[in-house]
């Protein structure tokens, strides 16, 4: 028996919930994935004992000796994972790195120039709902109808608008960045070149998407996503941000870090630093794109046209005459997790939007290859053409949980 399991059964009964939740779904839920027994263990070690405020070997407690080890390891793996200049681990995750970076580099009122949230962009990149839209002006871009960034127009915004930052970066979209045509507007302008490589991490750092870090002035980034590390968040910057970025974080922002997250995120980085990760994240890429092909056959239509990378948003409303709302409560019915998410200039509500999107990082953790990617096209078009069909929602719910016993998580693991 657990201790969980004897102090507090009730908690311990919902982890195990969970737990068989996670082994028995097929999680397609494209900013998710199946961290290793090994990041779990780091995340529920005692570094979550002790305060560490400062930065390793300038801190305001004592007894921080193998902390510091912990965090200069982190550091030292990330640098060497992305050949960043100065890496900051401590962002307790994606949206206080963004604001960190804001708060760093900006003074109240500076224009930021970032990708439009229906466009696939992330709210802290200008959502007027954000504090951060209250404290900064942002201008937004949009894709166009052939889902790519016009960077003509880009140059235009950035020609009116004399922003500060740059930003490139998104959590909804699929095609990929040109990286040298932003750096090479944002020169124009004299802005400061910002990516938000949140969901693309693994990908980058798998070798499978170009490195931003090489051409960008600044990178941020969560560690959960395709980087398959803990929930966290991470800065790197060209050394001449060093300072200023570290104030932000803290004391700027945050109080003491979290070193037991900081000890996952460098186990994490050591994973994704073997070679084995670069197969892994192509594999990601190839499930995704035979995904999406597989969708297009059984005629879903996929906004921005293709996917470059782990994910797809597709058009449940115009393909199926099925809202998001109501295809994403229908595949959880039958045991795939997805999420409802705004297409570009959606005209539907925000909490029924038109769109579903998916991703296949956390089937692909499970050794899911292209052959199952046909099985998930298919069980997703049977759902979405009878979403209300009890039967069929049991059929694939059962089939679900057959192909997912044979790619099983976790084994022994239990609370
Ligand atoms: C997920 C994401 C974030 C925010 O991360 P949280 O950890 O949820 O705060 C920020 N930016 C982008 C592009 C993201 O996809």
């Amino acid at each position: 028996m657990s201790y969980l399991s004897q102090t507090d059964p009730a908690i311990a009964e919902y982890l195990t919930k969970e737990l068989e939740r996670q082994q028995d779904v097929l999680e397609l839920i494209p900013s998710e994935n199946i961290v290793s027994r090994a990041v779990l263990e780091a995340l529920g070690s005692v570094a979550t004992n002790k305060y560490s405020e400062g930065y390793p070997g300038r801190r305001y407690y004592g007894g921080n000796q193998e902390i510091d080890k912990i965090e200069a390891a982190a550091i030292e793996r990330a640098k060497q994972l992305y050949g960043a200049e100065h890496v900051n681990v401590q962002p307790l995750s994606g949206a206080p790195a963004n604001m960190a970076v804001y708060a760093a580099l900006l003074e109240p009122g500076d224009t930021v120039l970032g990708m439009d949230l229906s466009h696939g962009g992330h709210l802290t990149h200008g959502h007027p709902m954000t504090v951060m839209a209250k404290i900064y002006n942002f201008v937004r871009y949009k894709t166009e109808n052939d889902g790519t960034i016009d960077l003509d127009k880009l140059r235009t915004l950035a020609l009116e608008h004399k922003p500060k930052i740059v930003l490139a970066g998104f959590s909804s979209y699929s095609r990929s960045i040109d990286y040298a045509g932003f750096k090479r507007i944002a020169d124009e302008v004299g802005a400061i070149t910002m990516m938000d490589m949140a969901h693309i991490a693994g990908l980058i750092a798998g070798k499978q998407l170009e490195n931003p870090v090489k051409i960008f002035d600044v990178v941020t980034t969560t560690t959960h996503k395709t980087l398959r590390g803990p929930r966290g968040g991470m800065i790197l910057a060209r050394e001449q941000y060093s300072k200023a970025i570290d104030r932000a974080v803290f004391p700027g922002l945050q109080g003491g870090p979290h070193e037991n997250v900081i000890a996952a995120k460098a186990v994490a980085f050591l994973e994704a630093l073997q070679p084995a990760f670069e197969g892994y994240a192509r594999q990601i890429m190839k499930n995704a794109s035979v995904l999406c092909d597989e969708l297009k056959n059984r005629g879903f239509k996929i906004v921005f046209g293709s996917t470059e990378n782990h994910l797809i948003l597709f058009d449940a409303f115009a393909s199926k005459g099925v809202g998001g709302k109501h295809a994403e409560r229908a595949l959880d019915e039958a045991g795939i997790t997805v999420n409802k998410n705004v297409i570009p200039d959606d005209t539907r509500p925000p909490l029924d939007p038109s769109g579903v999107r998916i991703g296949t990082p956390a089937i692909t953790t499970r050794g899911m290859k292209e052959e199952e990617m046909k099985f998930v096209a298919e069980a997703i078009d049977r759902v979405l053409a009878n979403p209300d069909d009890d039967s069929v929602k049991q059929a694939v719910r059962e089939e679900v949980r057959t192909l997912c016993r044979r790619f099983p998580i976790y084994g022994d693991l239990s609370y």
